[in-house]
């Protein structure tokens, strides 16, 4: 048996399913993130790059090159 863990978003509510689907758990996004982190305005301030793009992979490591195959 399965069981979801289902928490609320802390800013703005919404069940979030506690799992790999949800990067941002417990919030239901990245910007409800943003705006529990108090940097929200700042980042509506500044347009979204490559950074915004990393976070969402941030969980892996920069593969790095091994000497043996060199
Ligand atoms: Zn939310």
């Amino acid at each position: 048996m399965s069981e979801e863990l289902i928490v609320k978003c802390p800013t703005c509510q919404t069940e979030v399913v506690w799992n790999e689907s949800s990067p941002y758990r417990p919030f239901c996004s990245k910007r409800c993130q943003l705006i529990d982190l108090g940097e929200w305005a700042d980042e509506s301030k500044r347009i979204p790059s490559q950074s915004d793009i990393n976070d969402s992979d941030d969980w892996s490591e920069t593969p790095q090159p091994e000497p043996k195959d060199f």
